[in-house]
């Protein structure tokens, strides 16, 4: 069955790929009219029933992952390890993409005053550095119900964390809630399980969408930019992040790539990894065989602070718009730019283009004009399908990572 919704999934990429082509190629044919309506309708409908259960999913998978955990002889152990694989999958990101910028600098030779007609309509409002991180707090202890209604899915982690941990505090006075709980996941992921039936149609819509509406200018000036993102971002996720896999749990690519196709397929189609959570969750547990408590704690929390893609995104692009300006960053400063790159990753949420507005603080942290941001906002849409599935791919990387050192000892 899974295998089933695994190939229809592939099917449905490429059937949504050539029908965007053709409708790119022929946008007056007959018909083109009505494809876009239903790809539109069918698109709506399929996030929208992701956004549905995110929420609930989130919660339950969470206090009751914590509230597992908590009795968990190595409870603090899975903490640590899933925060420092985290850590090392996103310094390994940013590593290579400010590598390969400096090999490649793809911004030479072009000039910024081609992009005269982005630079004059663009406004940003500006964060700085301490501001940012102001507001990054201030989104983690909110009403519970607002995060909830709101979708900030920050909010609803802090709250899940805490009531998972009531829970264990309270063992048995507690142990019938968290029976009840256990219930209620249950019963969302099986919701998910009937959308994950749906997802080759949801995933179709979406490419065609996406195909058909991109327009192809900016590309050919910023095609190397492009050529290099995409490829340093497809580098990590075919070949260092399996090494890391490889490394820790010997589990290799072919393996991954089957239990993990039909998140990170998701991933790809819908540019979030806040809505893709449900069905990367069932992808880990079903299909990959993770145990439930540390899948219900990695996913969601590292779908919303493990961001592999963007990170490696947000320090190229940096490096970029210098090379673009003409200014040579020092060692120090892409120092500084790793870091920063870093931070954005983590304070970005899980939704499209989320990258690009925390990308805003990267550039401050150097100096680098912000107005350079509007260059690459008309690429955001293709180049977040790559580094969304990457920042997913990492999500079930370190979740597997987890299971097995902690196995192990
Ligand atoms: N779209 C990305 C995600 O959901 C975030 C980003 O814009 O980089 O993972």
């Amino acid at each position: 069955m899974k295998h089933t919704t695994n190939h229809q999934i592939l099917i449905g990429v490429f059937v949504g790929l050539l029908i965007g082509l053709y409708i790119k190629l022929n946008p007056y044919a007959i018909g083109t009219d009505s494809i876009i309506y239903v790809a539109d309708l069918i698109a709506d409908i399929f996030v929208s029933s992701l956004k549905m259960v995110l929420i609930p999913v989130i919660f339950f998978s969470i206090s009751v992952g914590i509230a597992n955990l908590s009795g968990h002889k190595q409870s603090s152990r899975i903490w640590v390890l899933t925060f420092s694989f985290f850590f090392i999958s996103m310094a390994l990101a940013i590593i290579l993409g400010l590598g390969s910028m400096n090999l490649f600098e793809p911004g030479r030779g072009i000039s910024l005053s081609i992009f005269s007609e982005q630079l004059n309509n663009f406004h940003l409002t500006s964060i700085p550095l301490s501001g940012f991180i102001k507001q990054f707090l201030s989104s983690i202890f909110v009403n519970p119900f607002k995060a909830m209604t709101e979708g900030n899915i920050l909010g609803v982690i802090t709250f899940s964390i805490l009531v998972g941990f009531a829970i264990a505090k309270g063992g048995k006075e507690f142990f019938e809630v968290k029976k009840i709980f256990n219930g209620l996941l249950g019963i969302t992921m099986k919701i998910v399980s009937w959308i994950v039936k749906f997802s080759p149609y949801g995933v179709s819509a979406l490419i065609i969408k996406l195909v058909s509406q991109q327009s192809p200018d900016l590309f050919i000036t910023l095609s190397k930019f492009i050529i290099v993102i995409i490829g340093m971002t497809l580098f990590h996720g075919i070949v260092i992040l399996p090494l890391l896999l490889y490394f820790f749990t010997k589990i290799n690519l072919f393996i991954l790539w089957q239990g993990a196709r039909e998140a990170i397929m998701t991933a790809f189609a819908t540019s979030s990894s806040s809505a893709t959570i449900p069905i990367t969750l069932r992808a880990v547990e079903k299909n990959l065989k993770v145990k439930s408590d540390i899948a219900g704690f990695v996913i969601p929390i590292g779908a919303t602070m493990n961001m592999d893609g963007t990170a490696l995104y947000e320090a190229s692009a940096a490096l970029f718009i210098a090379n673009l300006s003409g200014i040579d960053l020092s060692i120090g400063q892409q120092i500084i730019v790793f870091f920063t790159a870093m931070i954005g990753a983590i304070g970005a949420p899980g939704i499209p283009s989320a990258g690009m507005v925390t990308m805003a603080m990267v550039l401050q942290s150097v100096g680098l004009p912000l107005e350079a941001l509007a260059i690459l906002l008309p690429i955001d849409r293709l180049l977040d399908t790559f580094r969304t599935a990457v920042n997913v791919e990492g999500d079930i990387v370190v979740s597997l990572i987890v299971q097995k050192l902690v196995r192990k000892n």
